[in-house]
């Protein structure tokens, strides 16, 4: 029998609560002696160090010459890639480009606040910017099309993609395909806190950026923390996590399939049915009995089995209403509503990083090519954080412009608050223009 935690809301002990609704925080005490050296020597010695690391961590020997895939390599790649995957590639590309176009604001707008005093802002693409795509437990075009759609729909002039080699010292074919679809040409052979330390300071290869965004492992999460301030580290991806929000009316196959969609990410993800109906709690943890045993991966089924022991399960709520205190309460980073009327529950979830409705909308389809960002918030930021979006690549500049009768009338209000703060030069600045 697997063991899954069943937890009565109502009844729970704090320790109980306090563990599922805080979950895996991601912490990298034990990264950040290493990661601190990493970053240390990437400033002093740039390309080597990147080199000598990359031999280290991901087992390959490159040359400063190989850093940076080559068109040759590129072209190869491409060809590489299965059919079928090409064209859910270039199908997922569409729908998230048509998501990430409507999110498109003004680039400019300006106001009359008073007469003679306009105020707007200016929207400007962060000029250069590193993608991190992930590549270890496994490859991630989808993180890719996730972060560089936004990118290219912006127009950052300088988007560079960092990603680590394979053993074989080359970049996993459909992130090329990826690439290529998307319009971006520099793609970097460096993973790790060395990528990060290489975005931040720049070396002889890899150009210096002013942001690094993307999910990775905690090396660099630990690089990202340190190197804040020198480089903007993006939104805070960290373990993942699924809540299945669930009535007497859901079915329980369905469930129970979408309950081990986050589980199978790692050891520290969460995933979680809350639901106020123990029948429906019931036949769920059968069928997750049956499909838990037929993961053919040990690694990933051993990944599920932690997760449903650890900081996911299933918890029982006393009534419906309870179960969506839960989930505000909770802020998962991925949400699916499975009830009877899904779109009736919207207005009542406030803090989820995505709210899937209905029994045909499985957290796989929004990771993949329904078009929404799946570079979500964990941890709970889903209360203060959205998911990544253009806003992430671009940034606004506030306008104003005053006519000289305007400042004539405006001056004087401007000089109390002045004197009021004790800004001399402020309120001089204003004093001398007056007539
Ligand atoms: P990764 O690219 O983050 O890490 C690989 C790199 O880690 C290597 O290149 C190496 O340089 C470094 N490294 C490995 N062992 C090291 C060591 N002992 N010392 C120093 N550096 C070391 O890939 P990953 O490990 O597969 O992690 C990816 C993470 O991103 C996973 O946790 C995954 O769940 C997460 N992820 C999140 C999302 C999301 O949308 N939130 C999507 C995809 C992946």
């Amino acid at each position: 029998m697997i063991e899954i935690n069943r937890i009565y809301w109502q009844t729970a002990d704090d320790e109980m609560k306090a563990r599922i609704l805080l979950r895996a925080s991601t912490d990298v005490s034990e990264q950040m002696p290493i990661v601190a050296e990493i970053c240390a020597d990437v400033k002093a010695q740039k390309d080597a160090a990147v080199l000598k690391y990359t031999e280290q961590f991901d087992g390959v020997r490159l040359a400063a010459s190989d850093m940076r895939v080559s068109e040759q390599e590129f072209a190869f790649g491409i060809t590489q890639v299965a059919p079928n995957v090409a064209e859910a590639l270039r199908y997922a590309a569409k729908n998230i480009r048509n998501f990430h176009e409507a999110q498109k604001p003004e680039p400019m707008w300006m106001m009359e606040v008073d007469e003679g005093i306009l105020a707007g802002e200016k929207v400007t693409p962060i000029s250069d910017v590193a993608l991190y795509v992930p590549r270890g437990k496994g490859s991630f075009p989808s993180v890719l099309l996730m972060l560089g759609t936004p990118a290219v729909v912006v127009g950052v002039p300088r988007i560079v993609v960092l990603t680590p080699p394979n053993p074989q010292g080359k970049v996993d074919p459909a992130i090329l395909f990826v690439a290529h679809l998307l319009g971006i040409q520099e793609v970097y052979k460096v993973g790790g806190a060395q990528a990060v330390a290489a975005a931040a300071y720049g070396t002889e290869t890899i150009p210096k950026c002013a942001k690094i965004i993307g999910p990775g492992n905690p090396y660099v999460t630990a690089a990202k923390r340190l190197l804040m301030g020198v480089i903007d580290p993006g939104i805070p991806a960290g373990p993942s996590e699924s809540i299945i929000l669930a009535d007497e009316s859901a079915d329980p196959y369905k469930a129970a399939l979408d309950l081990l969609i986050e589980a199978e990410h790692g050891p520290d993800s969460a995933a979680l049915l809350v639901t106020e109906s123990e029948q429906l709690a019931d036949a769920v943890a059968s069928y997750v009995q049956e499909l838990v045993e037929a993961i053919e991966s040990p690694t990933r089924r051993a990944f599920v089995l932690e997760v449903l022991r650890r900081y996911g399960g299933i918890v029982i709520t006393n009534d419906f209403a309870q179960s969506v205190d839960f989930v505000n309460a909770y802020a998962p980073e991925h949400l699916e509503v499975m009830v009877k009327d899904p779109f009736s529950v919207l207005p009542r979830i406030v803090h989820a990083g995505e709210i899937l409705l209905g029994e045909h909308t499985p957290i796989t389809l929004c990771n993949f090519l329904l078009g929404p960002n799946a570079i979500l918030p964990t941890g709970r930021s889903a209360r203060t954080i959205s998911s990544v979006s253009l806003h992430d690549f671009m940034k606004r500049s506030s306008i104003g412009y005053v006519s000289e009768t305007a400042l004539q009338r405006i001056a004087p209000h401007a000089i109390a608050m002045a004197d009021v703060e004790g800004f001399e030069t402020h309120g001089q600045a204003l004093r001398k223009r007056l007539k």
